[in-house]
């Protein structure tokens, strides 16, 4: 499996929430309207500028072996390392929501219009986290569609530059997936181009394969610990325990 995948803007339309946690408003805190109005007119400009669009293409554990070695720069010990391993399927993906959103976000800050700018920021960052949700489950279907997968199969995805995987992991994933043709590049920095995108790896397996424990060495290192959110989900919605134990700090 190999595609290029067209989003409907429709399918990721960025929430509240999300958006303004990213500007450092925690959720169920009272917001002012001009806050509102600030993240009405980012909805407004993303649902204008954004052209979402992504990429999925399989891969073996022997071909992903080689490419997650990216440069040698790898923590020694990391969930992604010890979980690929036990995957069923895996697939490197690509998403972006396009240079012409990411242009807007520059024009605003150039005419220092830094509210705006910022909340549309916020914006286009929880639209390529919804984009690449859409990845995930578009892989998971194709694999119950192709191999008839049991409908339990879970699905969690890892990006180089978190989890210790080193962001120099990129060049590898590149070369392997090619995104170009998708219009997202890569900068000698390992930073994508254009910058709303997002990168990795779609681990495919038993609910079990994707409990850890976050007591890597990266962890401590950690500001978000985001995958408490994600693995509380999968034990909420299948009832999951793996090896690793029930998070002791979940959210
Ligand atoms: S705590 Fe942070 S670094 Fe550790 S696995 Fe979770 S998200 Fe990754």
């Amino acid at each position: 499996m190999r595609e290029l995948i067209e989003i409907r803007k429709d399918e990721i339309i960025p929430d509240q929430t999300n958006a303004l946690a990213l500007q450092g408003i925690c959720p169920g805190t009272r917001v002012s309207a001009n806050i509102l109005k600030l993240f009405d007119r980012g909805l407004e400009i993303f649902a204008k500028e954004a052209r979402p669009v992504g990429m999925v293409a399989a891969i073996s554990g022997n071909d992903f072996d080689f490419v997650y070695a990216g440069e040698g720069r790898n923590d020694t010990n990391t969930p992604v390392a010890e979980i690929f391993r036990k995957a069923d399927h895996l697939a490197l993906f690509a998403v972006t929501v396009g240079q012409t959103l990411h242009d807007k976000i520059n024009e605003l800050f150039v005419a220092k219009d830094f509210a705006l700018g910022s909340m549309l920021d916020s914006v286009a960052s929880v639209g390529v986290e919804k984009a690449a949700d859409l990845l995930e489950i578009f892989f998971r279907d194709g694999l119950q569609r192709e191999f008839g997968v049991d409908g339990n199969i879970a699905v969690m995805r890892y990006s180089p530059g978190y989890c210790g995987w080193h962001v120099s992991g990129q060049r590898k994933l590149f070369d392997y997936l090619k995104p170009e043709e998708v219009g997202i590049t890569l900068r000698p920095s390992y930073l994508m181009e254009p910058l709303k995108s997002a990168s990795g790896v779609i681990i495919a397996g038993s609910p079990e394969i994707h409990v850890f424990a976050d007591t890597y060495a990266c962890c401590s290192q950690c500001e978000s610990h985001s995958c408490r959110q994600r693995i509380s989900r999968l034990v909420n919605s299948t009832g999951a325990s793996g090896s690793g134990g029930q998070p002791a700090a979940m959210e």
